[in-house]
């Protein structure tokens, strides 16, 4: 399996509209800030690593993205998590809920 190291990812608005959204109200303050790329995901529920269906084994964790606001929120503020099998370049995505 190939593995990813860990390269964060700060996000930057591209648009008025995208820069205007209001923040979380109640949050923690690491809410909204944990999107990256590779390194281990921060399962925010039991972990749950996804198989290729087709064989290749355990997949490449790829990525999480975060929760963005109150209105715009995975799952009480949750996090998806993407998985990639680099042999067949299947994909599966998983959500935890905080
Ligand atoms: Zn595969």
């Amino acid at each position: 399996m190939k593995s990813i190291p860990p390269i964060q990812l700060i996000p930057e608005p591209l648009t008025d509209e995208a820069r205007n959204l209001p923040k979380f109200k109640w949050a923690s303050k690491e809410i909204g800030a944990r999107h990256r790329l590779g390194g281990e995901p921060q399962f925010l529920q039991n972990e749950q690593w996804p198989n290729c269906p087709a064989g290749h084994g355990r997949m490449t964790f790829y990525g999480q993205l975060d929760s963005i606001n109150d209105d715009i929120c995975i799952a009480d503020c949750g996090m998806i998590y993407v998985f990639m099998c680099f042999d067949c370049y299947e994909a599966t995505s998983i959500v935890h809920s905080n």
